[in-house]
């Protein structure tokens, strides 16, 4: 699988020369095939999750606009019990919002223990588009990243699976996808004359993009880089991505399950026996009270 992972802090990461399209011998059949499979895997383990409650996942989705947030989210997430996923999308930030910092609003939607929470955009906002447009001073959001560590080591210790995705894609393929969206009377609803700006920006996001990725991956909180010019690809890494982190846990899910079961059995077994002595008792009683002759 064509995908660089970022888990060290500190090292630089250079998206120009990272791949945005599926790697060669991989099909667009073949891939279907194998996203069906890690669903159904990611389905199964996602039910071990809920039922051990002792570890959560975020997954965080960022890229340029048009790079496929919202697909990645519609296909992940299809393969998830709705039961235990939360989607949080995370736009410009309310008044509430403002008057908190740039953190509040994050932490109120980190998942509980068995959970799902999914971010549509997320805290990196406020070190990208924050950063590009000088939305604050330099000295507050250079701050920012150390911020970001220190949040997602503390949610790591909590017990949650960071995953952070960077979605790749190249300046071309925005163009197609914005102009698509353009002529295709079902998805013109999408249109954003400020994306076209944004456009113009493209390197800055770039550099923005690099230092967020170096300054705040991470062992607990790696970024993978995702190459996302075919969809069916892009879709594929981050199931497999999300899959393997999951994998990983699952034996010390398995053991808190089979502790669970056998705490559940035995107080069945002990209510059984109880309701049988207690039948017994019943039982003699009755045949005693028949047995005693009644007094006239
Ligand atoms: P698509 O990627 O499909 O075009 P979108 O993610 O851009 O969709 P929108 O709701 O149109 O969805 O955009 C959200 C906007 O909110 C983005 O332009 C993003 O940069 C902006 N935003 C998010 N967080 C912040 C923030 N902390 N400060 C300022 N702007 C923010």
């Amino acid at each position: 699988m064509a995908r660089t992972v970022c888990s060290k802090h500190g090292e630089r990461v250079r998206l120009d020369g990272i791949p945005t399209g599926p790697p060669g011998g991989i099909t667009k059949e073949k891939a279907r095939k194998r996203f069906e499979a890690l669903g159904a895997e990611l389905f199964d383990l996602q039910d071990a999750l809920w039922g051990a409650k002792v570890n959560s996942v975020m997954v965080v989705l960022q890229g340029r606009d048009s790079a496929g947030k919202d697909g990645a989210i519609k296909h992940v997430a299809g393969c998830l019990n709705p039961r235990g996923v939360s989607v949080v999308s995370f736009g410009v930030p309310t008044d509430e919002e403002r008057a908190h910092d740039f953190l509040w609003r994050v932490h109120r939607h980190a998942p509980r223990l068995g959970e799902f929470a999914i971010f549509n955009r997320s805290h990196y906002e406020d070190v990208l588009v924050v950063r590009v447009h000088g939305l604050v001073p330099r000295r507050l959001w250079k701050e920012r990243y150390g911020h970001i560590a220190d949040f997602e080591e503390l949610l790591a210790e909590h017990g949650t699976i960071v995953l952070k995705y960077f979605l790749h894609i190249n300046k071309k393929e925005q163009k197609k996808r914005l102009l698509e969206r353009e002529s295709d009377p079902k998805a013109a609803w999408k249109l954003n004359a400020n994306d076209w700006k944004e456009r113009e920006h493209w390197d800055d996001y770039t550099e923005a993009y690099e230092d967020a990725i170096s300054k705040t991956a991470a062992p607990h909180a790696p970024w993978t880089v995702v190459p996302a010019d075919a969809k069916w690809y892009r879709n594929l890494v981050i199931a497999e991505s999300i899959v393997e982190a999951l994998r990983a846990r699952r034996a010390d899910w398995k053991k808190t399950l089979d502790e669970t079961a056998r705490k559940r059995r035995a107080e069945l077994a002990a209510l059984r026996s109880e309701a049988r002595s207690a039948g017994l008792a019943r039982a003699a009683e009755r045949s005693s009270s028949r047995s005693t002759p009644r007094r006239r």
